[in-house]
Formats: C-alpha cells, structure tokens, sequence
C-alpha cells in the first residue's frame, strides 16, 4: 500500500495514515463476504472476534478497555483523575450482507485520532481538562436485535437496560443470553460522558456530487415509523374464485407501492420504504392470511411529514375496501428534526477550514449513536463521502483520500474538545 500526494492529506503524518489503512483492512477481514462486504450482526461470532481484536488494539496503545453493562466496548484513556469524558466513536456490528465502512469506519477512527493526541500529550506533558475514550456502541444496526442503536440508548437512559438484556433475536436467543458468554457484559454504566464526537460515512451522494470532503451534520431528519399488520384469509392460490380472495400480500404490496408513490410526490425532501415484510404463511399454493410490515418515512421538513402521514392514513381505507383485506397501523417511533449542538458544528466547521479541506454542512437522514447523545451532552458529528451514495450493500466504499482526510478532522476535532471547549 502506498500514498501519493492525492490520496495524503497534507497535514496527517504518512506513518499515521498508513497505520490507519493497515488496520482498517485487517478489521474488515471479520465477518468478510465473498463480494467484499461484510456480515458482523450484534453479537455474532464475526462481531465478538472483531471486539476482542479491537481490544487487543486499544491495550496495545495504553487504553484501559471497559465495558458496560449493554456490552457497549469503552477504551479509556484517563489523563486526568476524576475528570469526565470526550466520548468518540461509532459502532462496529452491521447489516447482513453489509459494507465494511459503516460503522466500522468511525471506530478505527475515533481510535487513530485518540492515540495521535495521547503521543501529542505524552511529547508535550500538557494535562487536558477531559479524559478520552472510545466507544465502539453494541448493536447499533439493530437488524438481529430489535430495535436499533440499542447500546447508545441504554447508556443514555433512554431505552431501559432490562428491557434491552430481554430482547430476543428471531432463534428466541436474548441479548443477555448472546453477551453473557463473550465477557463482553460488564458490571457499571460505562465512563461518564462531558461531550461526545462521531464521524460516519454519509450513506447518501450530497458530498460526492458537491465535491465536498467533510460533511458537518447540523440535524437530523424527522421520521414516522410504522408496524402495520394486513389481515386477510387463507385460502387455495390456484382454486380460489379471484373475486372471493382476501389476498393479505397483496394488501401490503398496495401498501409498499403506495409509499414510493408517496416520497414521488415530495422528492428530496421525504423518503419512504418497507425494509421488512414477514408474510404467513409465505407458503406455495397459499394466498396469504396475514402480512406484518415495517414502514418507514423520514423527511427534511416536518409540515411535509405530517401532510405525508395525512395521506398515508387516507390511504389506508382505500386499499381496504379495494383488496378486501384489513388493516391495523401502529406508530412505533417518531421524531422530529433534531439539531446538534450549533457551538459544536462551529467547532468542527472551524477545525475543517483550518486544515483545508472542502467542508459544508449536511443533514443526517440515517440514525446514528450520536443522535442519542445530543440529547445528553453537547455532541459533533462529522461525514465523509461515500462513493455513489452506496450504503448497507456490500460494494459500500469511501476513497482511501477521504477516510484519512476525516481522520484528521476528527482528530482535531477530539483535541479541542479535550481541552473542555464544549461540555455538558
Ligand atoms: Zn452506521
């Protein structure tokens, strides 16, 4: 592996920069597919192999390795005693079939930026006013364990730690009964947070059509979340007199149709879809009794999201009296567009100007960890471009140039931090 000058940031040190790279191709080794990708569900054995390899390299550095007790994974670097902490990273478990950046990314990250400025520290003798730590957040992608970004939510009080340990993944496998044997369930609630940073590929193209290179997320997107369950009868798929047919999976793809109908209407601004549809009993020669289905609307602005809701719900009575099936909605999240901290996106923007690299600021439409520790402690964070928009897909990729130029920020992003800029 070698650098030249288009994929070296300038002010990031090329022994640096390759360490990163090296370790970040060694990481995505766990949990490797055939097309690339990688498959790294919570708690798996890829995931437990790459946590225990993480630790090894957090040991190796200096950092104390601590876990809590929703198996969040802490590498603490205490500077100074007693004091709280500047809380950095992301989330190293994936989709199935996934990429190997999401996530992942943010970890190594958050990880190369501390161990630069514990060596800065160590050269300088200068004591900040924070402690370091990174996290690498349990079950964020929440696609074995519902629901996601699980071990951000527990930290922060906002999803009980009982009721988190009793999830159950679709083999009936809880997620106490999964982390109990790894070591990974530790005794206390983790280090105590003063502020917190992430840095995350962007998942979508903003940057990459815009020739941007860091992205400062400002906000993030509203969103509706529904469980929708279609009922119908049972019955002989080739036998049954059409017009008698209570077709349940045909009353749910009226609904998944309708939903790309829906975002048509506001396009840019909202963004629907159903990522799960479990039909019953999904059997040849059977039409469907019942279909449960999640649907999903983020949106940009929140009028446009509940005039989106209105039509939704208007919706619904017609696709029951076209299919003659019946249909049960139930909202389970919602959430408005939520801002981060503007002190910390001007800490960042600034960070970024100083060093050089093309900055703008963005909205996050995806969730991440760091949505849920806004609401606790002053928090930034920061995207890097991914190629082609391409995201929970094995061909994800962010240039070499990219991941490293966001290092950087990050890095300096982390050391104002630590000096106590922005604390809860
Ligand atoms: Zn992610």
């Amino acid at each position: 592996m070698t650098l030249d000058e288009k994929t070296q940031p300038a002010t990031l040190d090329p022994v640096r920069a390759q360490a990163f790279l090296a370790d970040f191709a060694t990481m995505s080794a766990f949990g490797a597919t055939i097309h690339g990708g990688v498959d790294r569900q919570a708690a798996s054995p890829a995931d437990i192999e790459q946590r225990r390899w993480l630790q090894g390299l957090l040991e190796q550095h200096g950092l104390r390795v601590q876990y809590d007790r929703i198996g969040n994974q802490f590498g603490l670097l205490e500077l100074n005693p007693g004091a709280p902490y500047v809380v950095v990273g992301s989330h190293m478990d994936s989709q199935p079939t996934a990429g190997r950046y999401d996530g992942a990314y943010g970890v190594l990250a958050a990880a190369h930026a501390i161990f630069r400025i514990a060596d800065e520290l160590r050269e300088t003798g200068e004591q900040p006013a924070l402690n370091l730590a990174v996290v690498n957040w349990f079950n964020e992608e929440g696609s074995r364990f519902v629901p996601s970004m699980m071990g951000s939510s527990v930290y922060t009080g906002l999803m009980p730690l009982e009721e988190a340990l009793a999830v159950e993944d679709p083999a009936g496998i809880s997620v106490r009964e999964a982390l109990e044997p790894t070591g990974f369930l530790g005794e206390g609630d983790g280090p105590v947070a003063a502020c917190c940073a992430e840095i995350h590929i962007e998942q979508g193209r903003l940057l990459e059509d815009a020739g941007t290179t860091i992205g400062l997320v400002t906000a993030s997107w509203a969103a509706s979340k529904y469980v929708v369950t279609v009922e119908g009868e049972q019955s002989h798929s080739g036998a049954t007199v059409m017009a008698d047919r209570r077709d349940a999976l045909l009353g749910a793809s009226q609904l998944v149709v309708f939903a790309r109908e829906l975002a048509d209407r506001f396009p840019g601004v909202l963004h629907t879809a159903v990522g799960k549809l479990d039909v019953y009993p999904n059997s040849p020669v059977v039409v469907a009794s019942r279909v449960r289905l999640l649907l999903d609307l983020r949106c940009a602005d929140e009028a446009v999201l509940a005039e989106a809701n209105a039509l939704l719900q208007a919706e619904l009575p017609r696709i029951e009296e076209r299919v003659n099936v019946a249909l049960s909605v139930e909202k389970s999240h919602e959430w408005g567009i939520n801002p981060y901290q503007p002190e910390g996106v001007e800490l960042a923007r600034s960070v970024a100007a100083r060093l050089g690299y093309a900055h703008d600021e963005i909205k996050t439409v995806a969730g991440h960890d760091s949505i849920n520790m806004k609401e606790r402690v002053p928090t930034v964070m920061l995207f890097v471009p991914s190629v082609q928009g391409v995201s929970h897909n094995e061909g994800e990729y962010t240039e070499d140039r990219d991941a490293l130029a966001g290092l950087d920020v990050l890095t300096g992003v982390v050391r104002r931090l630590a000096s106590g800029e922005l604390r809860a």
